[in-house]
């Protein structure tokens, strides 16, 4: 059934809107009204509504063209902060990140022994030596799969430590904060969008803990029933093939993550395999070995679902350029892209904290939504 929508909800949903592009870049009263589609008038009362609250500040003025000067308006970085939860198969990480998205503190937490309570007691402190009325909230990340909407971690493969928990509950209820869970590639898809490029794209994370996928299509996640996310990894690329730890054979993982692409050879990363790319033809191999496998992971998923971007992500963008000339090679050999469209590879944001801001931005995004 359509809904009707009341003047507050309506005031609230464009208050949102203008924060939400001002999260990506500042921009003038003009430019938010260009973007939005609202009204001069009407972007100049929230934008001043929102300066009266402190939520956003103005910038000093710029010239443009003929002399003319506007103020970009720019959200104040310290006026919200979200807890950031990257839960990982070797080390998690809790983190406190601004508005901005920008980590103000972020510490390492053992993956091992009791990695709730581990966690639970980084978030106590971080609470304590910050102002808790500016917390909006907290983003959980963990590879998947997941039930995002009951907040719990179903089974990921070798991570047993966490296997039905439902730790979005556990942590809001603990500390009466809101918390989202949210699978660890989505959370990175999510990330990259803020960032803004590409509104239809699939997000390749590609690791030694495994291939994850998130894929946003007309600038939304895409999700399944009960927010299940797409899982790349387990889409299979042979029906007789490996057989994976999922129960399936064949899958993209069984073949093209980093850690089964590199066994019994005497690479032990892929950023060893990259450096040696120049000299090594066993190297250059393997390089086009795993362009191959994820070219066809990616033509299953452009088959399905309309992307115009691939962004890579994780330990592959090391060296990007590399494999990404052979992906190109091989994407363009597939009859189906070829005729049809054109599909880019780029690497995802590579800022070496990219997994805590991500995970913030889970929170932020969550109070971003009306
Ligand atoms: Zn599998």
């Amino acid at each position: 059934m359509p809904k009707v929508r009341n003047a507050e909800y309506t005031k609230e949903y464009n208050r949102k809107v203008v924060l939400r592009l001002l999260r990506s870049h500042p921009a003038s009263r003009a430019e938010l009204a260009r973007l939005t589609g609202l009204t001069r008038a009407a972007t100049s009362l929230i934008a001043n509504e929102l300066l009266a609250d402190g939520v956003i500040r103005e910038l000093a003025p710029e010239i443009v063209g003929r002399g003319r000067s506007v103020i970009p308006l720019a959200i104040c970085p310290d006026k919200y902060y979200a807890i950031s939860v990257c839960l990982e198969r070797d080390v998690c990480e809790v983190g406190l990140c601004d508005f901005s998205g920008d980590p103000v503190v972020c510490r390492k937490v053992p993956a091992h022994g009791d990695p709730l309570a581990e966690v639970i007691a980084q978030i106590e402190r971080l609470l304590a030596e910050h102002d808790r009325s500016r917390v909006l909230g907290i983003g959980i990340s963990s590879p998947g799969p997941l039930d995002s909407e009951r907040g719990a971690i179903l089974n990921p493969p070798r991570f047993p430590q966490w296997h039905g928990v439902e730790v979005a509950p556990k942590l809001s209820k603990w500390f009466s904060l809101p918390a989202y869970l949210e699978n660890n590639a989505m959370a990175l898809a999510m990330h990259q969008h803020r960032l803004g490029t590409s509104e239809d794209f699939l997000l390749m994370l590609v690791d030694q803990g495994g291939i994850g996928g998130g894929i946003v299509t007309r600038g939304k996640p895409l999700y399944g029933s009960r927010h299940f996310n797409c899982e790349l990894g387990h889409a299979s690329i042979r029906y007789d093939g490996r057989l994976c730890e999922c129960g399936n054979r064949g899958c993209l993982e069984a073949y093209a993550s980093i850690p089964n692409l590199l066994r019994g050879t005497s690479f032990p990363d892929w950023s060893s395999l990259i450096d040696a790319y120049g000299t090594d033809p066993e190297a250059k191999k393997l390089i086009q070995r795993e362009a191959m496998y994820l070219a066809t992971g990616i033509v299953n998923m452009v088959s399905l679902v309309n992307v115009d971007t691939i962004y890579l992500a994780g330990d592959i963008r090391y060296g990007f350029s590399i494999l990404a000339d052979y992906l190109d090679l091989e994407l363009a050999g597939r009859s189906l892209l070829q005729k049809n469209r054109f599909i880019q590879v780029l690497p995802a944001d590579f800022r070496s904290d990219v997994k805590v801001v991500a995970a913030a931005d889970i929170a932020f995004s969550r109070f971003l939504e009306v």
